[in-house]
């Protein structure tokens, strides 16, 4: 048997929430969404350093910012596909092409 060496890193975690409006049904879409990185040995910056602490938590916010989210509903993305909005039209009278 191997002896299972645990290692235990310290995680750093970056939250964001960002609100939109779905592009198909114009309603109010919010999108939640975690980064996270850990402080560990094989991290290492354009240096070949271990990242420290400050540059994994500020690695992971550059990463966090730059997060778009898509706000179309899936719902809607399924119905645009299989073209099952009967009028062809979104709620914001935008004009679905069919071809
Ligand atoms: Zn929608």
């Amino acid at each position: 048997m191997f002896d299972t060496i645990t290692m235990r890193f310290k995680s750093i975690k970056a939250w964001r929430e960002k609100s939109g409006k779905c592009p198909i049904c114009g309603k109010r879409v919010l999108r939640k969404t975690t980064f996270e990185c850990t402080v560990n040995p094989f991290n290492r910056n354009k240096d070949g350093f271990i990242k420290s602490e400050t540059e994994v938590r500020r690695d992971v916010n550059i990463e966090a910012d730059k997060w778009v989210p898509d706000f179309t509903h899936e719902k809607c993305k399924e119905k645009l596909i299989t073209g099952k909005n009967s009028h062809g039209l979104g709620k914001n009278g935008a004009q679905i092409n069919r071809k």
